[in-house]
């Protein structure tokens, strides 16, 4: 910065010019007094002059007429009265004398004349008073007329020092007013140039003030407003431009803190922060311009197998990979965001509200779905992967930010539901269940740390004795308000929230120390524990069941797993690892609810199944279904050839019971037995049945 350039220098100049400007103004004003206060002295000095003058009138009078009685006493020989005339007469004379002195610098020409004149006065009297005297009358006639020529003269100049006296006066005041006229107006006029400059000047700092004073203020706003990229107009170097430079660091420091807070670190994408704050502007701008937003929710299908059957860098390619190619189909001026492991969010604003915006979403969703179907190749392998897209649209599914992100996570699980690789759209109904489910989930949290949630036992009845043969442990939660609740109204919940690990461990544990205590008395009862798919693809599920197993010491066969056929056929290949495992470490396995799910035969025997649950719907129609007895007894010769056990499922009644019995399936578990019930009452229920 330049000292010429600065404010405090363009200050300083304002500063030295009104003030230079005040005096100049002072200066011409004060000038303008002196000519007043000149011209009122040369009054004075007129009024004296005249004063003089008039004297001089005086005593020139005195003299004439004391020469009269000079002559008068001459005349009448009155020595005395002569005497006495003389006398006044040379005082007079001598009075007169001092006063043209006075007199002498305004008419000295004048003055020296009348002095001349007045000098040869006393000789002239003389004759004339020596002629009185001797009588001779005519020749004292002629001296007196010398005697008044000499007054005459005298008067005369005296009238000639009086007009010069007065001439010079008059031009010599002519001239000064004349110049106090001319100050006055130059006054006026510096002051009217000097106030119109200051004006200007004024005006030119203000404004060279003011302009870069409102952009520095623009610039503040846009910067705490945190808008992007905070441009100044360029300007010379002064005070104003080491702020906007300041500001300018400050912006850009802000936008680097925001493009790492709001940036997805793997992907490179915006973020969940980046994602919330893109909703909660998107809704205020939709409220004013009466427009919708859009927001796509997506999950990856299975990308935890990738993860977990290919490693974590390849899984970590996967997810950028599909970040790419959803920035590159994504619609112009959308915001792809990652929000979460592999999930991934679009947000679309500025949708009209018509009927063919649900066309047009659908339409993009499914070019999405196109586009991610297309094969990876990680390494030497191709991958193929889909995923699962759920949309709402701002305002119909939701008021606020929150709202609008859980009806479409929602109506993704409609999709991943609905067979995965496909769009579906958020609805009111979709929006309810998504919140029940998430109060669901709060209370499930609570009442595991509550320990509410208790295993409660069936028995699997071997009908040809009538023995307890095992039991399968079913959960139940012991809810404060609602009393016993089902799992039907918890599991599908636990399961899609990950609860479901923590749900399982506690039936697990349970079980395994009921198994425990069951193995004291006599040959022990074996319980049979459900595992979800989610449990069984989740590596800490053979942790703990090692872990059990390695401090409780219980018999592996007095344990056993039960999955359901669909949750095998998820991910078929891990299921089979994990089965394997388990059964590595002495645990037998059964699949659940067979025949309602659509395993292939093969699969039977390539996870190594001990035994098969034949499902409580065939049992239902077995006594007048010629269709399900079918299936019942083909499942049951396909078990003989494979040496696998079977139990059928919900036996309610009698004729279940025989029928099932008939045709070779003895070990059956139902309400025709017992419901599933707490431990104390399970074993008095054996022991009852026993004595019977
Ligand atoms: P499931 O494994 O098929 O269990 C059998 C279900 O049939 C149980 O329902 C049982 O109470 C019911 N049941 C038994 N006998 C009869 C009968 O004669 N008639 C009728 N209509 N039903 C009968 P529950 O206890 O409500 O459990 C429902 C499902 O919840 C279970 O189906 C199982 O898939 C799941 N589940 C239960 N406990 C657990 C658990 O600890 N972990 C996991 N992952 N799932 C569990
Ligand atoms: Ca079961
Ligand atoms: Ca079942």
């Amino acid at each position: 910065m330049t000292l010429v350039r600065s404010v405090s220098f363009r200050l300083l100049v304002l500063t030295l010019a009104m003030i230079a400007v005040l005096g100049l103004t002072v200066g011409v004003l004060r000038s303008v007094v002196q000519h007043e206060t000149a011209l009122d002295a040369r009054e004075t000095a007129q009024n004296q002059q005249r004063q003089h003058f008039d004297a001089v009138h005086r005593s020139l009078s005195s003299v004439r007429l004391l020469l009269s009685t000079v002559s008068s006493a001459a005349l009448t020989r009155d020595a005395a009265a002569e005497t006495r005339a003389q006398g006044a007469l040379a005082e007079a004379q001598a009075q007169l004398d001092r006063q043209l002195d006075a007199l002498a610098p305004v008419a000295p020409r004048e003055i020296a004349a009348m002095r001349e004149s007045m000098s040869g006065l006393p000789a002239d009297l003389h004759v004339v008073v020596s002629e009185l005297r001797a009588g001779r009358m005519p020749a004292a006639e002629q001296a007196a007329v010398a005697v008044r020529e000499r007054i005459r003269v005298l008067e005369q100049k005296l009238a000639d020092a009086e007009e010069r006296g007065a001439g010079d006066y008059q031009a010599l005041r002519e001239h000064e007013r004349a110049a106090a006229a001319r100050g006055v107006r130059l006054a006026w006029i510096s002051t009217v140039v000097t106030v119109l400059l200051s004006a200007l000047l004024v005006l030119t700092v203000a404004r060279s003030l003011l302009r870069p004073l409102r952009q520095v203020v623009a610039a503040v706003r846009k910067v705490s407003a945190g808008e992007s990229g905070v441009v100044l107009p360029p300007r010379p170097p002064d005070e104003f431009t080491d702020i906007h430079v300041a500001l300018q660091q400050f912006s850009d420091q802000a936008q680097r803190l925001r493009a790492i807070a709001y940036r997805d670190a793997l992907t490179g994408l915006s973020n969940r922060a980046r994602l919330e704050e893109a909703l909660a502007d998107g809704i205020i701008k939709c409220a004013r311009n009466g427009q919708s937003m859009a927001l796509m929710f997506m999950d990856l299908d299975n990308f935890k197998s990738v993860n977990e059957s290919l490693g974590h860098s390849a899984g970590d390619r996967v997810l950028r990979e599909a970040a790419r190619r959803l920035g590159r189909l994504a619609p112009e001026g959308a915001l792809v965001c990652r929000y979460s492991g592999d999930k991934f969010t679009i947000v679309l604003e500025g949708l009209k509200r018509d009927g063919t915006q649900q066309l047009h979403l659908r339409r993009l969703g499914e070019t999405l779905l196109r586009g991610m179907a297309e094969p990876y190749q990680t390494g030497a392998d191709f991958l193929f992967t889909t995923m699962s897209v759920g949309i709402a649209v701002y305002p119909m599914d939701g008021q606020t930010a929150e709202q609008i992100v859980s009806s479409a996570d929602a109506a993704m699980y409609l999709a991943k539901r609905s067979g995965r690789n496909n769009v579906q759209f958020a609805s009111p109904e979709l929006t309810e269940d998504a919140k029940r489910k998430l109060t669901v989930v709060g209370e499930i949290r609570r009442g595991l740390v509550a320990g509410e949630f208790l295993p409660y036992y069936q028995p699997i009845v071997d009908v040809r004795e009538g023995v307890v043969a095992g039991a399968e442990a079913l959960i139940r939660w012991h809810h404060p308000q609602r009393g016993i609740v089902l799992p039907g109204e918890f599991i599908r919940v636990a399961e899609d929230s990950g609860l479901i690990g923590d749900l399982g461990d506690v039936c697990l544990t349970r079980a395994f120390d009921q198994a425990l205590r069951w193995s004291d008395a006599s040959s022990g009862i074996p319980i049979s524990v459900n595992l979800s798919a989610r449990q069984l693809h989740d590596r800490k599920l053979l942790a703990t069941v090692e872990q059990l197993q390695s401090v409780r010491r219980l018999r592996p066969d007095l344990l056993q797993f039960e999955i359901t056929e669909s949750a095998m056929m998820e991910r078929p290949d891990l299921s089979q690892l994990a089965l394997q495992e388990i059964r590595g470490m002495g645990h037998k396995l059964g699949i659940d609810d067979f025949g309602t799910g659509y395993s292939s035969l093969g699969y039977l025997q390539r996870f190594q199944i001990d035994r098969i649950k034949i499902d409580r719907t065939f049992v239902e129609r077995i006594g007048w279904s010629r269709q399900a007895r079918a299936i019942v007894s083909a499942t049951l010769a396909l078990c003989k050839s494979l040496e696998l056990e079977a139990v059928a499922e919900g036996v309610e009644t009698r004729d279940q019971m025989d029928s099932l019995k008939e045709l070779g399936c003895h070990l059956q578990q139902g309400y025709l037995f017992t419901p599933a019930l707490p431990p104390e009452e399970f074993e008095l229920w054996v022991r009852n049945r026993a004595a019977a």
